[in-house]
């Protein structure tokens, strides 16, 4: 028999919940703690003392030793540092265990050695971590024990944001705020805040661990920097939703159990298109949330895949050829009346709040598509967006066929009279049942697609965070919001019907060249995007300056979501880390070239000279071992001189000051050399015998996990 997992009951079993808080406060304290949570403010540091020493004796139950304030800083991934609650001895000798309300609010790690732009240089280090109420403590289990994690904002000692979470925080209020003031101006009294939602479909690859470990390009950059292609890829679509072998379904079970324990709501999970390529997602939840237990899915997927002896990949590109990975970031937002403010309802035609809402959004894609691109990019993304598997580096939207009707009706007569239907799916089987449709069919290849009652944002990397893609959206959003409201205040009760038709007529008119409901993965779009003035950026560097246009830097302070110094400073880091990147990334390359392929090939040569002599001595003509030598002599001379060209590259990379120039630099120079390398090789892998070939191939890796 397989042993029974309870899903109920281990369910958040790792997480101090509002239940657990309930349970175990006094009931003015846990009241206190909920108004903070639900509406802002600060608690009295009595009651965080006594939050605190709740949380400690919890954590301390199941076994904590230690306490860290959990954050994420601009490097990407998260940090923390333990503390254990070991306080001092008491008259006995017997060890008193402590934890503070001051310990729990508030955490001073050394700024000066996490990325911040500038805005702290070394010997003014100062930086404090402060708790978010709003994002539950837990525990993680790993090789140090159990740690009670602390969910924290990183600023500097003058207030900059240095983390993700911080802005995230700040355009979730702004966002709010705005969407109240719209859904006042439709009557309703009752809501008094708006919560961004937001579910993301994680994708991953699984290799075995002994491979992987014989890849220093999988070590060190996450991804391979040769490999020929297999001689099966994904084209004959056999592994999208294909059958789960035994042994990814059994990580898939530990993870799900992990991350259930941790309160995460794994739900769904497939094989995805690409050999050895799998896809897990949550339930939806608040924004900021969401974002935190993202992050707890990446880790856990990595810790789940060592007890596996496999080892989890979430680069965006970790093999060329077939698809690489991305984030579906499903967000919408609701008010805490219970009412989704994307949801169309039967007859979108007839919700003028909707439709104000949508045409709000449309707006704020199209006005601000440049930044929203930006929230997607980073070094790994490159290699999909623009790529052809992924959407294009075009921002568009799909409505779908219903909505669009419905704009065009709006645009055209400036009402929409009719509406859509799904109707009735015939399966043409007597024993079937028919099938309600959708109004909408859906189209798989939109960077941004309206997909029943969300947005889904198809663009954001595998590995990246997804706080800067929702800060990004909140941040817009409130200001085409504000902007409505600004006129539709102004118009005053008796003329509201009339100014909101208007401007839903204006927005969708003005704005209406950001929707695309065709293929965007075709070479059509690209010229036709162009035609429309759409902006095409191709890169990450090429997207970093989006952040500090006039534009922009008027969005973010207007509703204090970043300053412009914060903002001049995530430019600075970006460059700075794509830079890093590719360098690493050439450095792995020249290694593995010169210490293990190269080497390997030289031998090769050799046993071919030495088949080619004895051929002869034998009496025979060696013709065909002679033309593969001179064939692999060629790509070996051709794979030596784009080595030394690499070299030369990434040393005058490295030589540059850091910034905008050096990272083109990279981008344009060191990249393209890095190319030149990997063909070269990738066809000596082709010729060359596989016993000798120092790495696991292609097929290797993708198919024999
Ligand atoms: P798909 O068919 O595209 O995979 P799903 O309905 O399975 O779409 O949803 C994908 C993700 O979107 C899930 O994480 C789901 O919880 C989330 N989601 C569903 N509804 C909403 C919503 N209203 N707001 C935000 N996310 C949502
Ligand atoms: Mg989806």
């Amino acid at each position: 028999m397989k042993e029974i997992l309870n899903v109920e009951a281990i369910f958040g079993e790792n997480v101090f919940t509002p239940g657990k808080m309930k349970e175990r406060l006094p009931k003015s304290v846990y009241k206190a703690v909920k108004r903070v949570m639900d509406y802002g403010g600060e608690l009295s540091l009595a009651d965080a003392d006594v939050v605190a020493k709740a949380m400690k004796d919890w954590a301390v139950e199941k076994g904590a030793t230690h306490y860290t304030h959990w954050f994420q800083p601009l490097t990407g991934i998260t940090a923390e540092k333990h503390d254990s609650f070991v306080a001092h001895p008491d008259g006995d000798g017997k060890m008193i265990m402590e934890f503070s309300g001051k310990e729990l609010i508030k955490g001073e790690p050394d700024a000066s050695s996490f990325p911040s732009g500038g805005l702290r240089a070394t010997f003014e280090a100062r930086g404090y971590t402060a708790w978010d109420i709003t994002s539950p403590a837990f525990l993680k289990e790993s090789g140090t024990g159990v740690t009670l994690c602390i969910p924290t904002a990183f600023c500097s000692y003058t207030g900059e944001a240095l983390d993700k979470k911080t802005p995230l925080l700040r355009s979730m209020e702004a966002v709010s705020e705005q969407a109240i003031r719209i859904v006042r101006l439709f009557g309703n009294t009752r809501a008094t805040k708006a919560v961004a939602s937001v579910g993301p479909e994680q994708e991953y690859f699984l290799v075995d661990k002994e491979k992987y470990l014989q890849r220093k390009d999988l070590i060190f950059a996450g991804r391979t920097l040769f490999g020929a292609p297999a001689p099966k890829g994904q084209e004959m679509e056999d592994h999208y939703f294909g059958v789960i072998r035994e042994r990814i379904g059994s990580y898939m079970k530990d993870l799900n159990e992990e991350l259930w324990k941790l309160g995460v709501t794994a739900k769904t999970q497939h094989n995805e298109v690409a050999p050895a390529q799998h896809e897990l997602a949550p339930i939806y939840e608040t924004a900021n949330i969401a974002v935190d237990h993202n992050q707890i899915v990446m880790e856990a997927m990595k810790r789940v895949a060592i007890r596996h002896d496999l080892r989890c990949l979430l680069h965006e590109k970790p093999f060329a050829g077939v698809n690489g990975s991305g984030k579906h970031n499903n967000w919408s937002l609701g008010t805490d009346d219970g009412i989704n403010l994307l949801d169309p309802g039967e007859t979108p035609n007839e919700n003028i709040q909707f439709l104000l809402v949508l045409a709000c959004i449309l707006k704020a894609v199209d006005t601000h598509a440049d930044l929203l691109r930006q929230s997607a990019s980073d070094v790994g993304n490159d290699h999909r967006l623009g790529a052809n598997e992924a959407p294009p580096a075009i921002i568009s939207v799909f409505l779908g066929e219903q909505l669009e009707d419905v704009v065009k009706q709006l645009v055209e007569t400036g009402i929409a009279a009719t509406c859509k239907e799904g109707g009735i799916l015939e399966t043409g089987v007597s024993t079937l049942p028919d099938l309600e449709k959708d109004a909408t069919d859906r189209n798989r290849t939109s960077p941004f697609a309206f997909t029943g009652n969300k947005f889904e944002f198809r663009m954001v990397g595998s590995a990246d965070s997804i706080a800067s893609p929702n800060t990004i959206l909140n941040a817009i959003v409130a200001e085409a919001f504000c902007e409505a409201a600004d006129v539709l205040e102004q118009a005053g009760e008796e003329n509201f019907e009339r100014a909101v038709h208007d401007l839903i007529k204006e927005y969708l008119t003005k704005h209406q060249r950001i929707i695309f409901n065709g293929n965007g993965y075709s070479d059509e779009w690209v010229a036709e995007a162009k035609r429309r003035g759409l902006p095409n950026i191709k890169s990450m560097v090429e997207a970093v300056e989006t952040l500090t246009t006039d534009k922009a830097v008027k969005l973010f302070e207007k509703f204090g979501i970043f300053t412009r110094a914060e903002l001049e400073s995530r430019e600075e880091i970006l460059y700075e880390t794509y830079a890093k990147t590719i360098n690493i990334e050439a450095l792995t390359m020249i290694d593995m070239a010169s210490k293990q392929i190269l080497p390997a090939v030289i031998r090769y040569t050799r046993t071919l000279a030495d088949t080619v002599i004895a051929v002869r001595e034998a009496g025979a003509e060696p013709q065909v071992q002679s033309d593969l030598l001179k064939e692999t002599g060629r790509l070996l001379a051709e794979a030596k001189k784009a080595l030394e060209a690499l070299k030369a590259a990434d040393e005058e990379a490295a030589a540059m000051p850091e910034g905008k120039e050096q990272a083109f630099f990279y981008k344009d120079v060191v990249k393209e050399a890095m190319e030149a390398l990997r063909t070269p090789i990738d066809a000596l892998e082709m010729i060359v015998d596989k016993e000798v070939w120092p790495l696991p191939s292609y097929a290797d890796m993708m198919f024999e996990v």
